[in-house]
């Protein structure tokens, strides 16, 4: 499959004549934009715009008639990144413009740098209010594996953003403790300052902030999750929230109709966000992920499959096993041995011990045929 990651650059003190020469390339492929519905190929010829620039606005004007001003799409032949000494920055972009094409610096996080060594894709040149940004794609071509030697799971929730269990030795990890911490401050944040009313202001800048925080951890819980999955040549099976989403789950009159706690489940924004950085960033490192449907799995107790009762909201217990467990961690159990199920389907194959292939057979039975598997590969 072909994976793309984009490197968001800033360019760096451009120098007044090439901040002109970006504005003029700017706004003249803003204008060729605006131009669509008039007859506008006698005028286009005389835009000056980087010829190759001039196709993709062309392209770009027949399909869409977009009402904000567009980012500048640089072809991706278009574009060189260059290493420098140079003390402003050690990267230079050539950044193609009309006439003759320019160079400028560029700042970017140094996280990124290992991303310049692959292909380069479609760029996007984007004006900010004061400054130039430049939104670099590269792209690789990666093959999953199909050996793996042990499974995650992946139970996505409210309070633990997800509960993770690895099969084998069940050991788990429950993330969410600091997501839960910013969204706890900026709720009791926002109380505060609307009991002194001056909501409005400040509602717009410290959602923001709060977005900006919360994006940032539940990367660092994907990327923890991936390592993880990567040092124990782990596959991964995690719920599919998107099936949910669609199939009517969220209605209260639907026969798919889950309950209020899945409602807000769906809504809360970290865990898609979640699951989909888990999908991109275990594709981008070769690791499948299997998404299966979770319906069930929080009701049924993972070692005999009878439905158990809840003592607390985050306590199961199962009245045949006799057994208490903690309520994700079950969850996060039968996800996994309903992915298990579907593992000779996506092609991988699983080396694990003898005891644990009845629970593979168990899982089959136990997921039936309503199970919706999806697997990322196709
Ligand atoms: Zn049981």
């Amino acid at each position: 499959m072909k994976l793309q990651k984009t490197i968001q650059t800033k360019i760096i003190r451009p120098t007044n004549i090439k901040r002109e020469k970006l504005e003029r390339e700017y706004s003249n492929f803003q204008g060729i934009l605006k131009m669509q519905d008039v007859d506008f190929l006698p005028l286009y010829k005389d835009i000056k715009l980087y010829s190759a620039t001039k196709q993709q606005v062309e392209r770009l004007a027949k399909r869409t008639k977009p009402k904000k001003e567009q980012p500048l799409i640089i072809r991706k032949d278009c574009i060189k990144v260059k290493k420098t000494d140079n003390k402003l920055s050690k990267y230079w972009v050539r950044v193609p413009v009309y006439n003759k094409s320019i160079w400028v610096a560029i700042n970017f996080s140094n996280k990124q740098q290992d991303l310049l060594n692959y292909e380069s894709s479609e760029s996007k040149l984007i004006k900010g209010k004061k400054d130039w940004f430049l939104n670099i794609t590269v792209q690789k071509e990666q093959e999953l594996k199909t050996n793996y030697t042990d499974t995650l799971s992946i139970d996505l929730g409210v309070k633990n953003i997800a509960s993770v269990v690895q099969y084998s030795n069940k050991k788990t990890k429950f993330y969410g403790k600091d997501i839960r911490e910013t969204r706890g401050h900026y709720f009791h944040l926002r109380g505060k300052l609307a009991r002194k009313k001056i909501r409005g202001f400040y509602k717009k800048i410290k959602n923001n902030k709060e977005k900006r925080i919360t994006k940032d951890q539940v990367h660092k819980t994907a990327k923890d999750i991936i390592d993880w999955a990567k040092n124990t040549n782990s596959a991964i099976v995690i719920g599919d929230l998107k099936g949910i989403r669609k199939n009517g789950a969220r209605k209260k009159n639907n026969k798919n109709y889950k309950g209020k706690k899945f409602n807000r489940k769906l809504n809360s924004m970290p865990n898609y966000q979640l699951s989909q950085f888990i999908e991109y960033k275990a594709n981008w490192e070769g690791i499948s992920v299997i998404k299966v449907n979770e319906a069930y799995t929080s009701q049924l107790c993972w070692k005999c499959g009878n439905e158990g009762v809840r003592k607390t909201q985050g306590l199961f217990w199962c009245p045949e096993c006799k057994e208490e467990e903690n309520a994700d961690r079950n969850g996060s159990i039968n996800i996994c041995k309903r992915g298990l199920g579907y593992m000779s389907k996506l092609g991988a194959v699983l080396a694990q011990p003898v005891t644990e292939a009845e629970d593979i057979k168990k899982s089959a039975s136990f997921c039936g045929s309503e199970c919706d598997l999806r697997i990322s590969r196709f």
